[in-house]
């Protein structure tokens, strides 16, 4: 183990509330939904909030332009950079096209040809690799360096968190009174600026944390005490497939999150059929999650408040019939 010199710069609520006056304008106050369905299946009360009606189809949006709204002059003017095949590349895109600045992205060659088409379409520069033989992180430091473009990584840094957490801030201003709150894991960014919120405005809020049971990085991280790194897992939630938390990410929800729990793809393919046929909405397999764990991790929510982010709704048509008709 290495020896960490400098302190972590844990982000804090007034960094959230920052987020959410610059993301005033840009950013979704997206709905909060509710369903009599779920809440007399549950004899609880359910809030839905709707993160797959984002503006590019997922709260990454958020995270994103605040971060790039922080850039300085200098960083402005030579633009971001990111590395991401999925709901990131876009935000990014789409929020460096917002502030008029270049944007480049490196995605693997074999990223679906509709996620390169929607990034170029917000004007970025895509840049592909090979996945099997080149590796992503000295491309992108290579093309950071030749063009001084900045890196903004996906979820482990400040102002990416804060933008995320403006998530849990709109939900528990719009349904004061929330006991519990769910919310998908990946690499944790959300997680940890929805924890930052809910500290904030709900210090009675248990806010648990969801993932797949083959990708439960950071549930290992959690029992273990230290960031534990995993195989990159199979799951149908592609938005959770990370390997292991950042240190950012894992410091504040070691120090506020609940729990963990774990879902299979067979829950999420139920929570996601529920919500096309009863709620009407498309939602990706990781947006379902959330719903996914509190119906199936074991927590005892009867007569309670329960908040469920619902993250992102981006979904090959194609795949998503197929989870319907399975
Ligand atoms: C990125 C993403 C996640 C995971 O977010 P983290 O901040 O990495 O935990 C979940 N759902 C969707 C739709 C996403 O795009």
């Amino acid at each position: 183990m290495t020896m960490n010199t400098s302190p972590l710069q844990l982000p804090t609520y007034d960094d959230v509330a920052a987020a959410a006056e610059r993301l005033k304008g840009v950013a979704h106050r997206t709905p909060v939904l509710t369903s009599r369905t779920v809440d007399e299946k549950l004899g609880a009360q359910l809030f839905f909030k709707c993160e797959n009606l984002q503006r590019v189809g997922a709260f990454k949006l958020r995270g994103a332009y605040n971060a790039l709204a922080r850039f300085s002059p200098e960083q402005r003017r030579h633009g971001a950079l990111a590395f991401s095949s999925g709901n990131h590349a876009q935000a990014i895109a789409l929020a460096a096209q917002i502030l008029d600045m270049p944007a480049l992205i490196v995605m693997p060659e074999d990223a679906p040809a509709s996620k390169m088409a929607a990034t170029r379409g917000y004007g970025a520069q895509v840049v592909t690799y090979n996945r099997f033989t080149e590796d992503r992180e000295a491309i992108a430091a290579k093309l950071a360096g030749e063009r001084g473009m900045t890196l903004v990584p996906p979820y482990n840094h400040r102002d990416v968190i804060a933008g995320q957490g403006t998530t849990a801030k709109e939900l528990l201003e719009d349904v004061p009174g929330l006991d519990y709150l769910f919310v998908c894991t990946g690499g944790g960014g959300l997680l940890s600026g929805c924890l930052l919120s809910a500290r904030a405005l709900a210090p009675q809020c248990k806010v648990y944390g969801v993932e797949p049971e083959t990708g439960n990085d950071v549930q290992q991280s959690l029992r273990a005490g230290h960031i534990v790194r995993i195989d990159t897992p199979h799951t149908i939630a592609d938005g959770a497939q990370t390997q292991a938390p950042g240190d950012i990410t894992f410091a504040l929800i070691r120090q506020y999150v609940q729990d963990i729990v774990t879902v299979s793809d067979e829950q999420l393919v139920q929570a996601l059929r529920f919500y096309a046929e009863r709620m009407k909405i498309v939602v990706e397999p990781t947006g379902a999650l959330s719903l996914a764990g509190a119906l199936h991790g074991g927590i005892k929510l009867s007569g309670a408040r329960v908040g469920i982010v619902i993250s992102g709704g981006n979904v090959d048509l194609e795949r998503y019939a197929r989870f319907l008709a399975d």
